[in-house]
């Protein structure tokens, strides 16, 4: 994949419960509505899937074995241990959609998007910050998806993520969905649509 093509992958890393998922799927819509190609990455990982959650659309949830399987065949662009289970972003849907004409979009942690960048310097790297932790906190709750212990654990990571937020091109902080999404649709679309 040649630099140029990269500069129209976008990846978005925030902490869960930031609020990304909800202004991805605003940018899916926009992106239908608009006539604008985007491609939405599907990771794989081995995460037991939340009630919510459709295999082969939020994830490809798959075993550990399979995972290492293809870490062996080097079918991902790159891949992570993130809160104790696997995620890997699969190489070749990213390439064919890029030389496409797509604008790609990426949800992966921290660790991932610094890989991704060592490979892809033009790539465009998004951080989604939310308002607070004590506001985050509330957000899981709120979401009720998550046992106690499993916020505790996202609560610690979304601290350690915040700190790796200045190594990302842009940072938006999300106090208003409709200021973040704003500020979202700019950066992938350059203004375009105003
Ligand atoms: P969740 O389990 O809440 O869906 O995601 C946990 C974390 O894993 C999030 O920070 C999410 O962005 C990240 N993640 C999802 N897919 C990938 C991936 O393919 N690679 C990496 N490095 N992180 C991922």
């Amino acid at each position: 994949m040649s630099n140029n093509l990269a500069e129209n992958l976008f990846i978005i890393t925030a902490p869960s419960g930031a609020g990304k998922t909800t202004l991805i799927k605003n940018v899916i819509e926009f992106a239908k509505t608009n006539d604008e190609k985007v491609f939405m990455s599907v990771s794989d990982t081995t995460r037991i899937p939340r009630s919510n959650e459709l295999d082969g659309t939020d994830y490809l949830f798959i075993s550990e074995e399979e995972f290492k399987a293809n870490i062996d065949d080097q079918i991902y662009i790159e891949h992570a241990r993130v809160h104790g289970n696997l995620y890997g972003t699969p190489k070749q849907p990213i390439e064919q959609h890029l030389k496409s004409g797509f604008k790609v979009l990426l949800e992966i942690d921290w660790q991932g998007a610094m890989e991704i960048l060592k490979t892809y310097p033009e790539a465009q790297s998004i951080f989604i910050c939310p308002p607070s932790i004590e506001e985050l906190h509330k957000r899981l709750h709120d979401r009720g998806l998550d046992s106690a212990e499993v916020i505790a654990e996202r609560i610690h990571g979304a601290k350690l993520e915040m700190e790796k937020s200045s190594e990302f091109k842009y940072q938006i902080i999300n106090n208003s969905l409709e200021t973040a999404f704003k500020n979202l649709l700019n950066i992938i679309f350059r203004e375009k649509h105003g």
